[in-house]
């Protein structure tokens, strides 16, 4: 159960005071209290957990200061979509938006390799209207031997020339909790020229000191990716705690499945599943379309396979891609395979506009149908 407090009724006021007084006489309950802190208010909730089937809804509705109460269901507490939820989808991070509406493009390196090609590509991205990028700077390997990424050698220039491109968010992967040190430690001394949102790549969905130790952080937004060989569920729960721990600006990245029956794309393309994240979950939904398909394959009808799986994804409601870009793919260190070229960045946001404006007009046209049904 998730009681929503008034906005004046913060920890310091009389109501709150009397609302746990009440709370703490109810056996078996205990309680946790979150805040977010916005520009013009803070929301403060409590979390009940315990034996909630024994309260009573009404009674803790009329409480003062309580401004509505919440009934959860056992799975995703904080975010889960529950039966009269209310509360808002996304977050603000850095100047740009991210909720269940809206549509954010991440395009860039799937590895930082030297600066001539990260500059190329931030130049792209701004005189196409782009403020987010992705940047590899940890890469986890499945080979020993294969480059593992420049670490933190690369992070004052790459968070600069972001800077100086108006770059405003970078989805940038991170393995251990030195790797969250040392963002942090590289934006401080580079005076912040750009924001981060951290990645959980699929090898680490389920590394569960990890999510807790970037859960408990709220300085950054977090993008988990999907677990590739694990259900949806347990990748829900592995969001869960990320929120759990105390960080609720969670994107979800559907990302692609091991398994041979997606051949010949890298993985098995799960992008029917955005509606789906969206219904469980108040998360935005990301697809990265680079890494399910895994290369440049183009079809008959001149389209690659990387353009048609992203449509797949826009026109069910997708609210982020990330997608891998190089300028010189053949001289990529990671994924040069799947990297789509500079000349075609515009070609591929064109296409994402399209996908994006048919999804708006399916949306209006099952409003209509629903307010016909109304009737
Ligand atoms: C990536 O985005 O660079 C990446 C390695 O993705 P994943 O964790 O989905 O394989
Ligand atoms: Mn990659």
């Amino acid at each position: 159960m998730i009681i929503i407090l008034q906005p004046h009724a913060t920890p310091q006021s009389v109501e709150y005071r009397q609302l746990m007084d009440y709370l703490t006489n109810r056996p078996n309950i205990q309680t946790r209290v979150h805040q977010e802190v916005g520009a013009l208010q803070t929301l403060t909730e409590i979390y009940l957990i315990g034996d909630t089937a024994s309260l009573d809804q009404a009674e803790i509705e009329h409480q003062p200061g309580v401004e509505r109460v919440v009934r959860v269901s056992e799975d995703y507490r904080i975010l889960g979509c529950h039966q009269d939820d209310r509360r808002p989808t996304g977050f603000d991070y850095n100047g740009v938006l991210f909720s269940q509406n809206t549509l954010n493009v991440f395009a860039g390196l799937c590895a930082v390799d030297i600066p001539a090609h990260v500059e190329q590509m931030l130049k792209a991205l701004r005189d196409n209207g782009q403020v987010c990028t992705r940047m590899g700077a940890y890469k986890p390997r499945t080979n020993p031997y294969s480059f593992q990424g420049h670490g933190k050698a690369c992070l004052p220039w790459v968070f600069e020339l972001a800077g100086k491109y108006g770059i405003k968010v970078i989805a940038m992967e991170i393995a251990h909790d030195s790797h969250l040190d040392e963002i942090r430690e590289a934006l401080e001394k580079t005076g912040k020229p750009t924001g981060v949102m951290l990645q959980i790549g699929t090898r680490n969905t389920q590394n569960f000191e990890l999510l807790k130790i970037v859960g408990r952080q709220r300085e950054f937004p977090v993008l988990l990716k999907r677990g590739f060989g694990i259900t949806l569920e347990e990748s829900l729960n592995a969001a869960e705690y990320l929120a759990s721990a105390g960080n609720r600006n969670v994107v979800f990245g559907l990302r692609g499945m091991k398994t041979n029956m997606g051949d010949p794309h890298r993985n098995f393309v799960d992008f029917a599943q955005v509606p789906v994240v969206k219904r469980l979950t108040r998360m935005p939904v990301c697809i990265d379309p680079s890494h399910s398909v895994g290369t440049r394959e183009r079809a008959p009808d001149g389209l690659l396979d990387v353009m048609h799986v992203t449509a797949q994804g826009v026109v069910a409601g997708a609210n982020m891609i990330l997608v891998d870009f190089h300028p010189h793919p053949t001289k990529a260190l990671v994924d040069g395979p799947q990297a789509l070229t500079l000349a075609e960045l515009p070609w591929f946001l064109e296409d994402v506009a399209i996908a994006r404006a048919a999804y708006e007009k399916r949306r209006l046209l099952a409003e209509r149908e629903a307010r016909k049904s109304d009737k």
